[in-house]
């Protein structure tokens, strides 16, 4: 496989590089090392630069008046844009606008106008609630929150947990059990407002991560409109598992971009730090922490890369997609952790952002499918047929 960037996509990388090395970075120092917001007025500013380099709501396909970019170059653009210290959660912090929740593109056409066009337009925004307490990993089998039909609507009792954003949400996607027979054949995805009766977001749950929390919701006899089902009963489990495999992607991208930078900012320091008479870099010991990062860096680069190329080709692309986000986690976190350990008693200090890469990459190898559910996806394709 070529990984050669064509002239185009040389030409975006070096754009959106330049863009956070010169507008992102610098408000940084001016930033709480936790913060995830920008001042409003830099904000504003950042987006009018986005829409003039035509890179505005890079996720929203051309038909809704998002930039025609394939996945290998948008996997390209999301390592460059995690490359600062709130880079992780907060990719430039959303000055290139977002997508919202990619199923919503499948929407029927009163619910594109009611949920989608308002996230497109900034006005609303989304939730993605599939976790229950029950579990995460095999949320097919673990949703226990129930739909049973009532007329023209639907009653919903059950609750969330680990929710993102719910909080601050007009509404959100509500993955519920319709069928209590018929495993991932008996789930459903209903669209709720979150001003619905019953609905309650019951707490904040604090994690390592800086300033996105999590929630935990309940929902006790809310009643929803049926036309409120995006896509059909008891179909909801395809869509929760198409957008999960295809996020993986940028997912893993964005660990890739904060060790890269990790990475660089280790190149630079060990030359000039000395310790007994020599520079660290003349320690083979660092060398090999740096030989180490490189590997891990272009092992996640290749296979990341890889899974978006074969998206784009339209091929499957499922086993790709879990090898990346697994690998570039793994390997990412270990790349943040040697470069913290190289930088010494900095390394752990807030004047640098090693500390945060390092608790929020924590969370990378357990959100969006846990490094066991990967792996636990490769085997189950390595066991169906195996050596290609
Ligand atoms: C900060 C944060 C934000 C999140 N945001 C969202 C969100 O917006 N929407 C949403 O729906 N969810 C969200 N999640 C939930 C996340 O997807 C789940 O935490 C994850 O899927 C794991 O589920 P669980 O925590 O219930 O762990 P469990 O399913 O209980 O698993 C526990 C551990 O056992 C391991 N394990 C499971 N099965 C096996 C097996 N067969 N063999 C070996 N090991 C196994 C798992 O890998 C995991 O390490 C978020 C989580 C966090 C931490």
């Amino acid at each position: 496989m070529d990984l050669t960037l064509s002239p185009e996509q040389s030409l975006l990388v070096d754009l959106v590089r330049r863009f956070v090395r010169e507008e992102i970075v610098p408000l940084e120092f001016n930033l709480d090392p936790d913060g995830d917001e920008l001042e409003a007025a830099d904000k504003a500013r950042l987006i009018e630069k986005t829409k003039a380099m035509g890179l505005y709501g890079l996720d929203i396909p051309p038909a809704f008046g998002g930039p025609d970019i394939d996945l290998v170059t948008r996997t390209l653009l999301a390592i460059e844009m995690s490359q600062h210290r709130a880079g992780l959660y907060a990719p430039c912090y959303g000055v290139f606008g977002g997508a919202g929740l990619a199923q919503l593109f499948e929407a029927n056409d009163a619910q594109k106008q009611k949920y989608l066009h308002p996230v497109l337009r900034g006005e609303k925004r989304g939730f993605f609630g599939l976790t229950e307490p029950s579990g995460g990993s095999d949320p097919a089998r673990a949703i226990r929150t129930k739909a049973v039909r009532d007329g023209d609507f639907w009653v919903i009792n059950g609750s969330k947990i680990f929710i993102s954003g719910a909080d601050k949400a007009q509404f959100g996607l509500v993955f519920a059990r319709t069928e209590p027979e018929n495993g991932r054949n008996g789930v459903t995805c209903f669209i709720v407002d979150t001003d619905t009766p019953g609905f309650r977001v019951r707490r904040v749950v604090h994690t390592l991560r800086s300033a996105h929390y999590a929630t935990e919701l309940s929902f006790e006899n809310m009643r929803v409109p049926h036309e409120n089902i995006l896509g059909k009963v008891n179909s909801g489990f395809a869509i929760a598992n198409e957008r999960l495999t295809r996020q993986r992607i940028p997912y893993a991208a964005g660990c890739i971009g904060v060790a890269i930078k990790a990475h660089q900012m280790a190149l630079e320091y060990v030359p000039q730090r000395e310790t007994f008479g020599a520079p660290l870099s003349s320690r083979q010991a660092i060398q090999w922490m740096l030989v180490d990062n490189e590997i891990d860096i272009r092992q996640s680069r290749w296979l990341t890369l890889e899974a978006a190329a074969k998206a784009d080709r339209g091929e499957p692309f499922r086993t790709e997609a879990a090898m990346a986000k697994l690998v570039a986690t793994e390997a990412a976190s270990r790349v943040v952790d040697r470069c913290m350990q190289m930088f010494g008693g900095y390394g752990v200090t807030k004047d640098f952002p090693f500390e945060r890469w390092y608790r929020e990459m924590r969370i990378r190898r357990i959100g969006e499918g846990p490094s066991e559910v990967q792996r636990h996806i490769i085997a189950r394709e390595l066991l169906d047929s195996p050596l290609r």
